[in-house]
């Protein structure tokens, strides 16, 4: 199969997510619902490729004592009082999906530091690791004071079994976008803020309990690089479509080739491989400048098609080619992980019914961002079948 992988018209991303982000926070104010903002999903710059190597098993125990392992950004206290969440989560049988979601609450609400309040004079003579000041919320979860005593929040254990003991009690929350999750856990005056730090939180569970991550729950069964057809892995990744890779990327014949071709029946749901924000849905211009895209392409056609770009926490980017009608998602849309977008076709340059899939990095939607999507997605729990 082949097909040409590059959209014509390179948008800006930061114009793009500037003016996305002002029309979000117009439509935040108003109802709040779904409010998830592009400056903040890419905040987090991240190594995609920091977690190929890791190997997954289902039963790691975590531990707390000893050396911790090393992620920029984050020093040992920060990843000792991570190995603290997760072996609560693990004393109370609670699934990885809920490690990773506690673990970027208290990214988000402390850092990963078990913070004083400079108001709450008690709290001082705590031993504590820095000083915050929100109302009387203290710990690595800011809890505020009906959450427990001083002394209590700002124990790490105690502070973790609250927050899991809600979290497990939320209909749903093992499959909701994770700032959902943290939200009805938090009630927060700053929801979406959470969700920014999904795929860091992703890479410290991994590092400190085995590749945890990647392992899937589904029908009570946990199992590792499993995600497929809508489940979602702990990391928050699944599959776009069930085929196995075909042509892969930048391989010695193709090059420029900035993707993998899936094959997959004209028809096949295509799913969002984590939750975003739509960034591109439209029908690609052809080499001509044509828009004919609800029709089938030919090879050197030029043009993905009808195509979707999504932006993800961590600052990546999937991309959807050739589909066969306009996708179902329209720009600035939020999509939770393993939504239906559009179904696989053969518009644009293609020469039979597949999906171009691509990953970018740092934002970047064009050549220069793109990964190779094998390495990443099985890093992610979430692997192509037939990838090697
Ligand atoms: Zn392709």
């Amino acid at each position: 199969m082949s097909d040409e992988t590059r959209p014509r018209r390179q948008l800006r991303l930061g114009s793009l997510a500037a003016a996305l982000t002002a029309t979000l926070a117009l439509l935040c104010c108003t109802g709040g619902a779904g409010a998830f903002f592009l400056t903040e999903l890419g905040g987090e710059s991240a190594n995609g490729m920091t977690l190929a190597n890791q190997d997954c098993k289902e039963d790691t125990q975590v531990n707390i004592v000893g050396e911790m392992p090393r992620i920029p950004q984050y020093g040992e206290r920060q990843l000792r009082n991570a190995a603290r969440i997760i072996k609560v989560g693990q004393e109370m049988k609670v699934s990885p999906r809920g490690w990773v979601i506690a673990v970027a609450t208290a990214l988000q609400e402390s850092r990963l530091l078990n913070l004083a309040n400079r108001t709450v004079s008690e709290s001082e003579t705590i031993p504590n690791e820095g000083i915050g000041a929100d109302h009387d919320s203290v710990g690595l979860f800011q809890q505020r004071a009906s959450w427990g005593s001083v002394t209590q929040r700002m124990t790490p254990e105690y502070a973790a079994r609250k927050f899991y003991e809600k979290l497990v009690r939320v209909p749903g929350w093992e499959t909701m976008p994770l700032s959902r999750a943290a939200q009805a856990v938090q009630i927060s005056a700053f929801p979406d803020a959470y969700a920014k730090h999904e795929d860091v939180a992703a890479r410290i569970v991994s590092a400190l309990a085995g590749g945890a991550a990647r392992i899937t729950l589904a029908g009570g069964k946990q199992t590792c690089d499993s995600a497929a057809e809508g489940q979602i892995a702990a990391s928050g990744w699944t599959a776009p479509i069930p085929g196995g890779v075909g042509s892969g990327f930048r391989t010695a014949d193709r090059p420029a080739h900035n993707g993998v071709d899936i094959a997959a029946p004209k028809g096949t749901d295509i799913r969002v491989a984590a939750t975003g924000r739509v960034l591109v849905a439209h029908c690609d211009p052809d080499n001509r400048g044509g828009r004919t895209c609800d029709v089938d392409g030919w090879p050197n056609k030029g043009g993905c098609g009808w195509f979707v770009d999504v932006l993800h926490a961590g600052g990546f980017v999937t991309r959807y080619c050739h589909m066969v009608s306009k996708p179902r998602v329209n720009v600035g849309q939020l999509v939770e992980a393993g939504v239906v977008i559009g179904e696989v076709g053969s518009s644009g340059n293609s020469s039979g019914p597949h999906l171009h899939y691509e990953v970018h990095k740092d934002e970047d939607r064009s050549s220069r961002g793109a990964i190779d999507p094998v390495p990443f997605m099985r890093s992610r729990g979430a692997p192509l079948k037939g990838a090697g």
